[in-house]
C-alpha cells in the first residue's frame, strides 16, 4: 500500500540479547505465519519484513517475552500484531461473552488515541475474513458506545492507559484470558505520565501464569524506567535494539 523504501535499513546495526536466540526470518514466509496471515500480509502490500520485523517476528512466534526498541517508523506494530494474529487465529476457541465483563486475548495499550487507532485498523487488516475480533477504546470520548462494544466480547483490544484502568476499575474487563499484553511506545507512555496508570495494568496481567502468557514491550528509546519495567513483567525475555537506542 505505501511505496516506503526499508532498503537504506538493511545495514542498521541490530543487538539481541538473552538466551536461545531464534534465527531472524528473511521473508514473512519463514517466519512461519499460516497462509492465511500470509495473505492479509500481501493485500496490505508489505514485500518483506523490516529489520525488526524480521528479528520480532521468529521471537514472538516461538512464546519468548520480548522488549524491542527501534525508531519510529520502522515497521514495530506489524512485527507484534502478525506473530498475535497467527496464534490467536490458530489457537482461538470461542470468545468468552457474558454479560459481565470481556476477556480480551490480546491488549495492547498505546498512549495516544491516534497511534490506538493505527494500530486498531492494521490489525483488522492482518485479520481479516478471521474470527478473531478486534475494538479499539480511548479517552476524550463518551464511554457508553465504547464501553457497549468491549462488553460485547474482542479478542484483541487496543487502548489508551486511562480508558483500559477505568474499564477495569469498573469490572468490565477481566484479564484471566490474557495470552498477549502489548505495551507500545513505552517511552512516550512514560513522558506523558502514563507509568502509574500501565504499571497497575501490568500488575493485572500477573493473575495468568508467565507459560501463559506473552508481554512485549515497544520503545524507540530505552530509559531507566522502561528498563525497570522490563525488569519487572518481562519473563526471560529477549532485548532487540535497532540501530543507535538512546537511553
Ligand atoms: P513504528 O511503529 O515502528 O513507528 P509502523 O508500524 O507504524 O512503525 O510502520 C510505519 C509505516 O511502514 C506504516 O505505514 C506501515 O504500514 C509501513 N510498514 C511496516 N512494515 C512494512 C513492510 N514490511 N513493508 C512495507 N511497509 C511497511
Ligand atoms: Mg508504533
Amino acid at each position: 500500500s505505501c511505496g516506503i523504501n526499508f532498503d537504506k535499513y538493511d545495514n542498521i546495526k541490530v543487538e539481541v540479547t538473552g538466551e536461545n536466540v531464534p534465527q531472524p526470518a528473511e521473508t514473512f514466509q519463514s517466519a512461519g505465519l499460516c497462509q492465511f496471515v500470509l495473505d492479509n500480509v500481501k493485500k496490505s502490500g508489505y514485500l518483506k519484513p523490516t529489520p525488526v520485523q524480521k528479528h520480532a517476528l521468529p521471537i514472538i512466534m516461538s512464546g519468548r517475552d520480548l522488549m524491542a526498541c527501534a525508531q519510529t517508523g520502522s515497521g514495530k506494530t506489524a512485527a507484534f500484531l502478525l506473530p498475535m494474529i497467527n496464534t490467536l487465529i490458530r489457537d482461538t476457541k470461542d470468545l468468552i461473552i457474558t454479560s459481565q465483563h470481556c476477556e480480551p486475548h490480546a491488549i495492547i495499550i498505546s498512549p495516544t488515541r491516534e497511534l490506538a487507532i493505527q494500530i486498531f485498523t492494521e490489525a483488522r487488516k492482518f485479520s481479516h475474513g478471521s474470527i478473531v475480533k478486534v475494538v479499539v477504546a480511548y479517552g476524550g470520548t463518551a464511554v457508553y458506545h465504547q464501553a457497549r462494544q468491549v462488553m460485547d466480547g474482542c479478542h484483541i483490544l487496543v487502548a489508551t492507559p486511562g480508558r483500559l484502568i477505568d474499564f477495569v476499575n469498573r469490572g468490565r474487563i477481566t484479564f484471566s484470558s490474557i495470552r498477549f499484553l502489548v505495551l507500545d511506545e513505552a517511552d512516550r507512555m512514560l513522558d506523558m505520565g502514563f507509568m502509574p496508570d500501565v504499571e497497575r495494568i501490568m500488575n493485572h496481567s500477573t493473575m495468568v501464569p508467565n507459560g501463559e502468557r506473552q508481554t512485549l514491550m515497544f520503545s524507540a528509546t530505552f530509559p531507566v524506567d522502561i528498563q525497570r519495567l522490563a525488569g519487572k513483567f518481562l519473563h526471560s525475555y529477549l532485548f532487540l535494539a535497532i540501530g543507535i537506542v538512546g537511553g
